[in-house]
């Protein structure tokens, strides 16, 4: 009996004891971030071809989602999956570091890793694949050693483009105010530099573009990642269908650590008309997505919307 006492005191002063410490505990512990999806890519700071590390098989998974590499059309199909760094790789890395300004080394430099690693559109920089984005054309096979790169505005494949200037639109279900709002603003922007007119519309089932939240998986075989990554994407003509990233921390306006609605909704909108990336660092069209700031239409957008359009 009286070991039983002493039990349940001992019990008792845990429980008096601990309980305040923990709940101390909690508060003042920094809320742990999850990493961007796009973190395993600092890690690989440093190399170059000849070597095998481990996390470049996710890297050419990045570059593959992008439009940088594709080893279906190569005869190394079988180093899709490994993490060794190959011919085909590096033509990648270098690709990709003339599009964004940076030293074609094909070498993993802390600039490239850097730029690798921001937040982004979903998009692809280079279409050459199937799916709904891409236009479900590809384009001539240049070979692997060619490089492709963005030469300011570009288009989707086979340049799809609208028949008619009078565009309507209407929000997925739980699309919250603000972004409606700022998605609005990005219309009207957009109008007062083309020949299109954009009106809302409640029905759904009836509107030429479709804008909403999306997260991972949701519905369009094209999913996200969580917070960081890609943080948006929208389709070519005439699909109509613009998805922001739900993780991502939104804002309107610039906010520290947030990304403007108004701003993903500028470049989103592009793609929706029949832009593609741009590799102007000032252009709307550019694929990274700026964090804690804003931006608006450049005079590359405008030039590529009249080229694609012919307006005079
Ligand atoms: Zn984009
Ligand atoms: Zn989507």
């Amino acid at each position: 009996m009286a070991v039983k006492n002493v039990n349940l005191c001992v019990c008792i002063f845990l429980f008096l004891v601990a309980l305040p410490l923990y709940s101390q505990a909690n508060p003042s512990k920094p809320k742990a971030e999850k990493p961007s999806p796009f973190e395993f890519i600092k890690h690989l700071e440093g190399c170059h071809k000849g070597e095998k590390v481990e996390g470049l098989q996710q890297l050419k998974a990045y570059l593959e989602k992008f439009g940088y590499l594709n080893y279906n059309h190569s005869q190394n199909q079988n180093h899709a999956n490994d993490d060794d760094f190959d011919d085909l790789l590096e033509a990648a890395v270098k690709t990709y570091q003339l599009n964004y300004h940076l030293k074609a080394t094909g070498t993993l430099d802390a600039k490239t890793v850097s730029q690798m690693m921001k937040p982004r559109c979903g998009n692809a920089d280079i279409i050459n694949g199937t799916n709904w984005m891409r236009g479900g054309k590809k384009r001539p096979d240049h070979g692997h050693n060619a490089l492709h790169t963005v030469s300011h505005y570009s288009f989707f494949q086979g340049n799809p483009k609208w028949p008619s200037n009078q565009l309507t639109y209407a929000f997925l279900p739980g699309t919250n105010s603000n972004a409606q709002s700022a998605v609005a603003r990005a219309f009207d922007k957009w109008a007062a530099q083309t020949h299109f007119t954009f009106s809302r519309s409640q029905n759904l089932g009836s509107v030429n573009l479709k804008i909403g939240f999306g997260r991972l998986e949701h519905g369009d075989g094209v999913p996200f990642d969580g917070r960081g990554g890609t943080v948006a994407h929208a389709a070519a003509p005439t699909d109509g269908r613009f998805h922001y990233d739900a993780d991502e921390s939104w804002s309107m306006g610039a906010e520290p650590n947030a990304i403007d609605y108004e701003t993903v909704a500028l470049h989103e909108i592009g793609h929706l008309l029949g832009l593609d990336h741009s590799s102007v660092r000032e252009a709307i069209m550019y694929s990274e997505v700026p964090v804690g700031a804003t931006k608006g239409l450049h005079g590359d957008d405008i030039q590529g919307i009249k080229a694609l359009y012919n307006i005079a």
